[in-house]
């Protein structure tokens, strides 16, 4: 098992964001984590990745309990992040940007010669200041900065909000490739469509809730039970 949440409940401030979640991600597993705005979706993967700690619950990363660790040992352990707003640092170069990325952990290790082989757009782009770049550019050099963190789970935040539709397929092909080397994710998406193309499986939450978990092909399959879970979204 890559990861097993148990019965986590996360709060901001005195407001519960999070009541009781739990779910797995097994080894080169890609879940999909669905529901409307405001469902909890972001404070989970923040959960997870120690930047907001949960009151009560267990988190496990390969049968380790990393609930209380800070979120640089969280990293070095083997979780990557994609956030929503890329969180580049605008006025370093793209290499530099992704520099700042190179972890070693106890999984495959990336070097640069292999990320630009997979994002060959990013060799032209090196010198650039990120702050430069177009959403998909920066949306790329997220992602080639969380592969040179060694990650065994990489956890994606909204990867195709505000970008283009043909950006959108390359990032879910870049999620597809991952896992054929055997990495994990969790792509959390506001657009279920997108993301039950690359997942395994799906975790529906409502209001802090798992409302539903299960198999990506039934929902695929199930247009009713989809509409009624995830609505138009
Ligand atoms: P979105 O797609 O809008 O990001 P989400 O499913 O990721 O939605 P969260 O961002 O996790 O949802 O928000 C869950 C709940 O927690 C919401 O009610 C939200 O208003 C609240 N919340 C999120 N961040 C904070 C914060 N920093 N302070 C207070 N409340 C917050």
């Amino acid at each position: 098992m890559m990861l097993d949440v148990q019965a986590v409940d996360t709060f901001h401030g005195e407001t519960q964001a999070l009541f009781g979640v739990s779910l797995t991600v097994r080894d080169g597993e890609v879940l999909a984590l669905l529901g409307a705005n405001g469902a909890g979706k972001t404070t989970l993967l923040r959960s997870i990745l120690g930047l907001t700690r949960p009151r009560h619950g267990e988190i496990r990363f390969r049968g380790r309990t990393i609930t209380a660790n800070p979120t640089h040992q969280i990293a070095r352990q083997g979780i990557g992040w994609v956030p929503d707003d890329r969180r580049l640092c605008p006025t370093l170069t793209v290499e530099k940007n992704l520099a700042l990325g190179i972890k070693r952990t106890a999984f495959r290790p990336w070097t640069l010669g292999e990320v630009t082989e997979i994002f060959s757009a990013l060799k032209y782009l090196m010198s650039r200041d990120a702050e430069t770049l177009s959403g998909g550019e920066m949306q790329m050099v997220a992602i080639a900065r969380a592969l040179l963190g060694s990650p065994g789970l990489v956890l994606f935040d909204e990867p195709s909000q505000g970008l283009a539709p043909k950006i959108v397929n390359d990032v879910m092909a870049v999620i597809r490739r991952l896992k054929a080397e055997g990495i994990a994710a969790i792509v959390v998406e506001q657009n279920a469509d997108v993301a039950l193309s690359v997942a395994d499986r799906v975790v529906v939450l409502q209001r802090g809730q798992v409302a539903w978990s299960g198999e990506a092909a039934e929902l695929v399959a199930d247009a009713a039970l989809k509409r009624s879970l995830i609505g138009g979204v």
